[in-house]
């Protein structure tokens, strides 16, 4: 139970700003709860704060200061405070890091129910200019949002004077004092569609779980198009009728749009969205909606794990093998695994859903600690497509040509039946390399350690690390020589050059991440080409994420090896997982699939894995490789990364931290390091690291923390600590 504390009494805030460690004040006027959001004096300024327990008794009581006010905003709950801890504590992250991944949504501590707010009027103005038609229209899209003046302002792009004349005119209305409104209501008594025996054993098996209240973790395995989401949404709608909340994770916010109206079709509403693509004033909305009740369900990017639902009883991470569920800037954590840490403190079922599981859930479901679900077969008609290897060492293909003639023939006979063909290549841009065919120089990112790579589209050189760009030098950086520099290798827009020479009657549609300005320009283009408004579709990564393209009947894999190079233990693991993703994506309609996988190593194991559908006996082997290896899921893995401007600062911090290893080797773990970071150098920083490898049980993170306490991190130099690296 919350404790009380009377007026005067001492507190202990969390602040979102400042030091790291809690700070003591005297409650306000009319005392205050634990875990009342309140906004606190610090220094000269004024900070929003979280009361988190009794204050210390120790200082002189005529000194303490006190607690501004109590805002008006849902105080946070014990649960949010323990999993924010918990979170801390496991990625080895401040506090007040934390309480500010808890509260990213603007204008918490000035909520609209003290100021005014504007609405849709019941006059159309006489004249309307086109800053009065953008203020109309953002109201009208967001019917159910309170703005502020500034924040109406903002997100329209106008002045304040505009939308005060629209008041004048009536065209907009003022309230005083109202709050923003709950999401309307979803029908979860609507009957869904008619289940196989298969999704309604699984089904089944969900609502069971959720009826009883209690933690459970499922992985949900099926293949693309076997019905998860049909089967995932009958566990949403138990944990509706329970009075509880559910959120739905997705890894790429493309996939929103779909997924909202699949939800509308089966509820009759749509439910609350969290993502960066949400406005700010939206999310305020969804912040406190999701904390009073007024929003039974949520979808979202990983970011809304930290929301402050009032009952979470179902969290859904579909697609939960994507890497995008780890977050890779400020606050190290995995999505995936801190989900199933909220799902066990508030007493909610958690479902991994993939066609493609990661091998830490399918490790977890094999050792029975989640329960595991398999949807075996596709829904209807559709039936897996046909996987097979286009061997290029039999190929007679000509220079800075990728598309093999078995291909091209491949492709032809689909498009001249109607059908759609998709060419996969993940790799974005023109050229991942520019080289000087003078002296063999290769253009560099000045402040990377990385190639720049050639976008003919915006017609520059690309960093993919830091974002620099710079237009193509006419002569080369190096030797000076002019008009040498070449184009070496593909990316999607040069296949997009050879698919129109090779099928000039062909529609073709890239679909690549950097080449839409907008996430609604990304939208249409899926929309168009699931309306079939395309023959031949260019695609990155992005194609291999869960979209429904009935027309699609081929896939053309053009470097199947990429990925397999390298050193990384998960790269086996990824290139499986994309591949199959990908080619999951052909036959989804009536029309079977086929799949063409492009290869120089046709007998490699893993291209080998990915033919022959053997996903257990891939599991396995990359299992048993893990397992001798000691690393995650049968050992603990932490990087340690620290980066300087000077090469040398970075290496000597790293070479003494290693030297110093005492509280690591006590608990049985070993240092390896410092070496160049997966990626050496981003933005004129240069990046070494050092891995610590320790046993299943050992208890890592402290042991990390006393290790780090003892170091000196000092001047330009910074420290991170990623636990459960994403590679290794
Ligand atoms: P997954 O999430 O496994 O890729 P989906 O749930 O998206 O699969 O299902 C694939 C397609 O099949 C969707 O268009 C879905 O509406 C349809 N579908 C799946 N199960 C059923 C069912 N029992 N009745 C009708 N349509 C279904
Ligand atoms: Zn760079």
């Amino acid at each position: 139970m919350a404790e009380f504390f009377d007026e005067g009494g001492r507190v202990s805030v969390l602040t979102t700003q400042g030091i790291d460690r809690l700070l003591t004040y005297r409650a306000p006027e009319g005392g205050c709860w634990e875990g009342a959001f309140v906004e606190v004096p610090l220094g000269p300024r004024k900070v929003m704060g979280v009361v988190w327990g009794p204050g210390e008794q120790g200082f002189d009581a005529s000194k303490l200061r006190a607690v501004i006010r109590v805002l008006d905003v849902p105080p946070m709950r014990a649960e949010m405070a323990e999993f924010l801890t918990r979170v801390g504590d496991y990625t080895l992250t401040p506090m007040n890091f934390m309480l500010r991944l808890a509260t990213r949504a603007p204008g918490l501590s000035n909520p609209p129910s003290m100021r005014k707010i504007y609405r849709l009027g019941h006059h159309e103005p006489d004249r309307k200019t086109e800053a009065r038609e953008r203020v109309l229209e953002v109201l009208e899209s967001q019917a159910h949002s309170a703005f502020t003046l500034k924040e109406l302002a903002e997100e329209a792009g106008v002045t304040s004077s505009v939308v005060k004349g629209l008041v004048k005119l009536g065209a907009v209305e003022e309230e005083e004092s109202p709050r923003d409104l709950p999401f309307p209501h979803l029908d979860y008594t609507a009957p869904g569609k008619a289940l196989t025996g298969d999704q309604a054993a699984a089904a089944g098996a969900l609502r069971d779980g959720v009826r009883s209240g209690t933690f459970g973790a499922t992985l949900l395995r099926g293949v693309t198009g076997s019905g998860k989401t049909e089967v995932y949404l009958e566990a949403v709608a138990e944990c509706l009728a329970q009075g509880r909340q559910a959120l739905v994770l997705l890894p790429e916010i493309a996939l929103t749009s779909e997924f909202l109206k699949r939800v509308e079709e089966r509820f009759g509403a749509k439910p609350a969205e969290w993502h960066s693509g949400v406005t700010m004033t939206e999310r305020r909305r969804v912040w406190r909606m999701v904390a009073e009740g007024g929003a039974q369900m949520v979808i979202g990017a990983r970011s809304a794990l930290f929301l402050p639902f009032r009952d979470i009883g179902l969290i859904v991470v579909d697609e939960e093998h994507d890497n995008s569920y780890k977050q890779e800037d400020g606050v190290l954590y995995s999505a995936r695994d801190m989900s199933v840490l909220r799902g066990s403190i508030n007493g909610a079922q958690v479902v991994l859903a993939s066609a493609t599981p990661s091998l830490e859930t399918w490790a977890n479901a094999q050792a029975g600690k989640y329960n595991r679900l398999d949807l075996t077969s596709r829904f209807g008609p559709a039936v897996l497509p046909e996987m097979r290897t286009i061997d290029m060492r039999q190929e007679d293909l000509p220079g800075n040509r990728w598309i093999s003639p078995t291909l091209a023939t491949a492709v032809r006979g689909r498009i001249d039946e109607g059908e759609q063909a998709l060419i996969f290549l993940n790799r974005r841009g023109y050229a991942p390399v520019t080289v000087c065919r003078a002296c063999g120089h290769q253009i560099g990112c000045d402040h990377c350690d990385a190639r720049m790579v050639e976008h003919r589209f915006l017609k520059r050189l690309v960093c993919h690390q830091c974002g620099e760009t710079k237009p193509m030098p006419e002569t080369c950086p190096s030797c000076e020589t002019e008009g040498k520099l070449a184009p070496v290798g593909p990316g999607v827009e040069r296949m997009a050059e050879e698919v129109a020479e090779t099928f000039p009657d062909a529609r073709v549609a890239v679909l690549s991440s950097d080449l839409f300005a907008s996430a609604r320009a990304l939208k249409a283009q899926i929309e168009l080409i699931a309306a079939g408004g395309a023959d031949i579709i260019i695609g990155t990564q992005i194609v291999a994420k869960g979209h429904n393209f009935p027309k699609l009947t081929l896939v053309g894999v053009i470097d199947a090896d990429l990925g397999l190079q390298g050193s990384d233990l998960r790269a086996a693991e990824r290139t499986f997982q994309l591949i199959r993703q990908v080619a999951g994506r052909a036959g989804r309609g009536d029309v079977s699939g086929l799949a063409l996988l492009q290869s120089f190593q046709p007998e490699h194991p893993v291209i080998r894995a990915i033919l022959s559908g053997d996903e257990e006996g891939f599991w396995k082997a990359e299992a048993s490789e893990r397992q001798a290896a000691g690393v995650p899921p049968y050992g603990r893995l932490a990087g340690i990364v620290i980066s300087a401007p000077d090469l040398d600062a970075a290496m000597n911090l790293g070479t003494a931290l290693a030297r110093a290893d005492g509280p690591i080797v006590q608990i049985g773990a070993q240092v390896f390091g410092p070496a160049p970071a997966p990626i050496a150098r981003i933005r004129g920083r240069h990046r070494v690291r050092l891995l610590v490898k320790a046993p299943k049980t050992a208890p890592l993170q402290t042991a990390l923390r006393k290790w780090l306490a003892n170091m000196d991190v000092k001047g330009d130099i910074r420290l991170s600590v990623d636990i459960d690296p994403q590679s290794f």
